[in-house]
């Protein structure tokens, strides 16, 4: 076996179309992350790139970027198969410049805690993830990543009065996709 030999491409995967559906997707993203995933871990990545590449401005861009943002760490440093690295960061590079550049009024966006440290907030993103595919639309809680840790410091997190519909506008914010892609670069050694 040649192990030069770039692999069969995976099939973009069909975006999810329930909750549960999305929320078993993210599990296993996470599942990933954490080292215990049991089926191919590369396939799984390929499917997310190949997702996101189909998609790149789409309505599911979002959550394919942040699905690679989940498996920064094993695609930086889990070993990954020859053939992984590569289209994973050409991915998130056309998603960066596909939306970097936009003009905006927030005053921050959701990527900008992971770049202080990524490893912390890598935990609470499933919790958003699972939140922002929901095909329902209405939660919100578990979308102020912030919350938790600055709770009993009201003077550090201006932005824990947002309501739902603002925190997710900033989620969806051109500027917030490329961020993450940035962060995810960044992760991986781009
Ligand atoms: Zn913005």
């Amino acid at each position: 076996m040649d192990s030069n030999a770039s692999r069969t491409p995976a099939a973009p995967l069909p975006p999810p179309t329930t909750a549960d559906a999305w929320s078993a997707l993210v599990a296993d993203w996470d599942s990933l992350r954490h080292g215990y995933h049991l089926g191919d871990k590369d396939e799984a990545v390929l499917r997310c790139v190949h997702s996101l590449g189909a998609d790149v401005t789409g309505p599911h861009s979002l959550a394919w970027t942040l699905g690679l943002v989940v498996l920064s760490p094993y695609v930086g440093w889990g070993s990954p198969g020859p053939g992984i690295e590569a289209p994973v960061k050409d991915v998130l590079a056309a998603v960066a410049l596909a939306h970097e550049g936009h003009a905006c009024a927030h005053e921050r966006h959701p990527y900008e805690p992971f770049e202080e440290d990524m490893d912390l907030y890598l935990d609470r993103l499933p919790g958003a993830l699972e939140v922002l595919t929901d095909p329902e639309p209405g939660r919100s809680g578990g979308l102020d990543l912030q919350d938790d840790e600055d709770e009993h410091d009201s003077s550090a997190n201006e932005d824990s009065a947002l309501t739902g519909p603002e925190l997710l506008e900033r989620w969806h914010c051109p500027r917030n996709l490329a961020g993450f892609a940035g962060v995810a670069l960044d992760y991986i050694g781009g």
